[in-house]
């Protein structure tokens, strides 16, 4: 992906499936959240498991790279400010999603949104897309973006309603069934049918408990 994104938006509960396997339903509107830019790495780069985070998960994604800024855009024009299409990786520490009610620190982060090379985006037909996901040789995530809830076109409409989507802004449009655990050691791999794959070692990483601050603050 060239250069940093200036925000990623993403969808829960995008998927009928998944919602279900996590004890929700799909919502009426898109849900949606944010992952901050110091969260993505390439292809090749370890996705580092905090040892004090609990259970993290691979969450397979179709992402979408803006071509252009865009505001208040139609479902009917959404797809021509899209850029390209790219194989992306909502890691996601699932423990801390549960516990802390927002998401800001179970999906942001450091290497917890890997994403691969991008295809032009003029050359895919998003109703076709679909995605694979693998973890150490074995499919544990297919799907195709006809079972969305939402479209890449709605998501896009939608999310444009409420912010400015800037060139280079990562749109992520929800993971389906299948999601589970990563353990350093393993290998994930996110691949999309318009051909942009993203595969990541996982290793352990550092702390996310700064030293001596565990527990409500005393005083
Ligand atoms: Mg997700």
């Amino acid at each position: 992906m060239a250069g940093r994104p200036s925000k990623i938006v993403c969808v829960g509960r995008n998927y009928a499936l998944h919602a279900a396997e996590l004890g929700n339903t799909v919502p009426r509107e898109p849900l949606i959240f944010l992952k901050p830019p110091s969260s993505v790495i390439p292809s090749g780069a370890p996705v580092r498991v905090p040892p004090d985070a609990g259970r993290v998960d691979f969450e397979g994604e179709i992402g979408l790279v803006m071509g252009r800024s865009c505001r208040r855009v139609s479902e009917s024009d959404a797809w021509s400010f899209v850029g390209a299409v790219v194989a992306a990786n909502d890691v996601t520490a699932r423990d801390l999603q549960r516990t802390d009610g927002q998401w800001t620190r179970a999906k942001g982060m450091d290497t917890f949104c890997p994403v691969g090379q991008p295809v032009d985006a003029a050359s895919v037909d998003p109703a076709t897309l679909s995605l694979a996901t693998r973890v150490n040789g074995r499919q544990r995530q297919r799907a195709s973006a006809d079972e969305m809830a939402f479209s890449p076109q709605r998501i896009v409409s939608f999310a444009s309603h409420m912010m400015t989507l800037e060139e280079g802004d990562l749109v992520l449009t929800g993971t389906p069934d299948g999601i589970g655990p990563l353990s350093p050691g393993d290998r994930v791999t996110v691949e999309l049918s318009c051909g942009s794959v993203v595969t990541n070692p996982v290793e352990a990483g550092d702390p996310i408990t700064p030293r001596g601050t565990r527990g409500p603050p005393s005083g």
